[in-house]
């Protein structure tokens, strides 16, 4: 399947979910997932009208930046290291992995010294699984709290990486604490707080994280097919 038909099929099951869900299909940004994905194949998504780049890795995402250009919106997904801040303040939108209050200082730091306000997700582990990253989503208030005081720092909402299931079914009680806890984000006070997003749903699971509440979908395989991690 080429770049086109998989994402109008993925627009219009997005419509389909949005339909059962009482929801407004234009409130669902896809993003591309484009991690090992070469430059020309990102290109030819964005040519079918993909309008935010989710990159994973930092040296691949500073490897492509200059290739694509800024008619894209480009946004950090991954596990991102301290060390590695400096080379992507200038570049992402937002940041969809911030899970500790190092990181966010070393984020706010950076911001501040290119006069930047940095948009950034607070990732939850909402399965509480071990091998995955973010906070517990018992934490959330206290995370708050403890970053709060980084002016450079604006938290946007709030992401996830569900658990892997069998039954798609399976994932939705995931995804329904996740919007239950975004709903708790917006309703704290804090300065540091704007909630305009839920970044939750990925090729196995995108229509389901619809279904409950997401507004920022990340697909990378549903895109351009099966990953080929030897090139
Ligand atoms: C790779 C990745 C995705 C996309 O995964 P697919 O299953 O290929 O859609 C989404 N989010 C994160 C954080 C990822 O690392």
């Amino acid at each position: 399947m080429d770049v086109r038909t998989n994402i109008e099929a993925i627009k219009s099951n997005i419509q389909r979910a949005c339909k059962k869900a009482g929801r407004d299909p234009s409130e669902v940004t896809i993003m591309a997932v484009t991690k090992t994905i070469p430059v020309e194949r990102i290109k030819e998504a964005i040519a079918c009208g993909i309008k935010v780049i989710g990159e994973n890795r930092v040296q691949e995402l500073v490897k492509k930046y200059p290739l694509i250009g800024g008619d894209v919106k480009w946004h950090m997904i991954g596990h991102l290291q301290v060390n590695k801040v400096k080379y992507i303040v200038d570049k992402v939108e937002l940041i969809h992995s911030l899970d500790s209050v190092k990181l966010a200082q070393e984020i706010d730091k950076r911001a501040k010294a290119i006069g930047k306000r940095q948009n950034v997700l607070i990732e939850i582990n909402i399965g509480g699984e071990d091998t995955k990253y973010g906070i517990k989503p018992e934490e959330l208030g206290d995370f708050i709290k403890q970053i709060e005081g980084f002016e450079n720092l604006c938290v946007q909402g709030l992401m996830t990486v569900a658990p892997i299931v069998t039954a798609p079914e399976d994932v939705r009680p995931y995804f329904k604490k996740m919007k239950q806890l975004y709903d708790e984000l917006k309703d704290m006070k804090s300065r540091i707080i704007d909630a305009r997003y839920l970044s939750m749903g990925m090729t196995s699971d995108y229509v389901v994280a619809v279904e409950e509440g997401a507004n920022i979908v990340r697909i990378g395989t549903g895109i351009f097919g099966p990953r080929n991690y030897d090139k």
